[in-house]
């Protein structure tokens, strides 16, 4: 069976809800008519026999009773009976409303033939002759009429009432749930076109779905970014290979068909082997780039000796250091981080490699460890440092400074870093000065 929508689900909700409260005010208006037709009918009823009481007296002991005694007055009928109880005028329609015993007081209830009356005895005395009663009775169902009135209103009101109400609900939930109908509609469209531009339009200080139109846009947002990245480092990653293979082939068509002597081979293949060793490197970074980003690398965050590890570190990248470059390291002792050793250490390993790359010749590079308001590693050089328009860039993948392009690296190493440092919580930041040198700093 097709499920319901929401929409015709609340129109349903707000037509039961209104037939209910319809149905509780229709009760609440037949009680209330009926306990007031109630109330004036016994007044009706007293008042009836109280005006009937002047027009019996007696007249030389002579009972009179004026032409004016009302048998029947305004519904209530009225009888005169001796204190005896013997019928003296008027009719009872019912043997036992006639017949029923006088009591003088009170209004009361009595059923008769099936219909229930409202009952009056009155009482008269008189100075010169025996006491008479005067009995008078209405029908108690008294709210018969209005409340018909009112059910055959309700009758006629109420279905009109449910078509207005299942109208009026289906609109009001067509009307709520529009924002709802956009974001399933432009979900839909970038799930299966390719605009991936496409947001949810979004009113000022809307309401909750507002609220949550404007969560999918930003999660559009990301998955935008992020297929964007995916597209550039695939098609950076494609371009930086093809240079590569490009010279190798070649190189081998040049060994092929020109290759003269011994020595143009050697140099050909020397060519080739320097070309596959870069394209060796590039596949490797690649790998630990997609094993990172897919978390697939086995990642432990341990507490870990960093300024044990750092040590360790510099005293081995104190062995590679080119150009001259004196590597000398500051650290705290006894700082314990959770980290991934391993992880830990191509970091700095990277940011040394890169002070030695871009360091000038009998250069310095620092790396200090130190707690300060939080745990800083810095990695200082006086090499040629970094120009203010490549800086905002220089974590991006691929991303190399135009000083430094046509150099060997890729431009992969400082994306790695900093994706490092976020997976320990840490942030990588970074000021240079062109021609004075660097200082990363890795913020734990
Ligand atoms: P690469 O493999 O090209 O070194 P990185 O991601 O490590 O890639 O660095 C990106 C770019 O940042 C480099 O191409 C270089 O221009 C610049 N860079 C990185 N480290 C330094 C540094 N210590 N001094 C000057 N420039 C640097």
């Amino acid at each position: 069976m097709k499920k319901m929508s929401i929409k015709l689900k609340i129109a349903l909700l707000i037509t039961v809800f209104m037939i209910g409260l319809s149905a509780a005010l229709f009760l609440f208006i037949l009680l209330l008519s009926g306990a007031n037709t109630s109330r004036n009918r016994s007044e009706t009823l007293t008042s009836a026999v109280e005006e009937n009481v002047g027009e019996v007296e007696y007249d030389d002991g002579e009972l009179d009773i004026d032409d004016d005694f009302a048998t029947y007055r305004n519904g209530v009928t009225c009888l005169l009976y001796a204190s005896d109880g013997t019928l003296l005028y008027g009719a009872a329609p019912d043997a036992k409303l006639g017949s029923a015993t006088l009591t003088g007081g009170s209004v009361r209830t009595i059923v008769a033939g099936g219909t229930s009356y409202l009952l009056y005895d009155r009482l008269l005395t008189f100075s010169e002759g025996a006491d008479l009663w005067i009995r008078g009775f209405v029908p108690a169902d008294a709210s018969t009429l209005s409340s018909s009135a009112v059910i055959g209103a309700a009758l006629i009101a109420l279905p009109l009432l449910v078509l207005l109400a299942a109208a009026g609900g289906y609109l009001i939930a067509r009307r709520l749930l529009r924002p709802i109908r956009h974001i399933s509609e432009t979900a839909r469209s970038i799930g299966t076109g390719t605009d991936l531009t496409r947001r949810i339009p979004i009113e000022e200080n809307g309401d909750e779905l507002h609220e949550l139109a404007g969560t999918f846009n930003r999660m559009f947002d990301r998955l935008e970014a992020n297929f964007a990245a995916e597209r550039r480092f695939t098609s950076d990653a494609s371009h930086e290979l093809r240079t590569p293979v490009t010279i190798i082939q070649a190189q081998c068509e040049y060994a092929f068909e020109n290759a003269t002597g011994e020595d143009e081979l050697y140099e050909a293949i020397g060519a080739i082997q320097k070309q596959s060793y870069r394209m060796s490197r590039l596949i490797e970074s690649l790998l630990r780039f997609t094993r990172l980003d897919q978390h697939t690398e086995d990642i432990r965050l341990a507490d870990t000796d960093i300024s044990a590890l750092v040590t360790d570190v510099c005293a081995e990248q104190q062995q590679m250091a080119v150009k001259g470059i004196t590597l000398t390291c500051a650290v705290e002792s006894g700082i314990v981080l959770p980290a991934d050793p391993d992880l830990f250490a191509r970091m700095l390993s990277n940011l040394i490699g890169n002070a030695y790359r871009y360091g000038k010749e009998n250069g310095h590079t620092r790396v200090t460890l130190k707690r300060e308001e939080r745990v800083v590693l810095r990695v200082q050089d006086d090499g040629i440092g970094i120009d203010a328009e490549d800086l905002p860039h220089i974590t991006e993948r691929f991303y190399r400074a135009s000083k430094s392009r046509g150099g060997s690296g890729f431009g992969l190493g400082l994306s790695m870093v900093s994706q490092i440092a976020k997976l320990f919580g840490a942030t990588l930041h970074i000021t240079s000065e062109p021609g004075v040198g660097s200082v990363f700093s890795v913020v734990f």
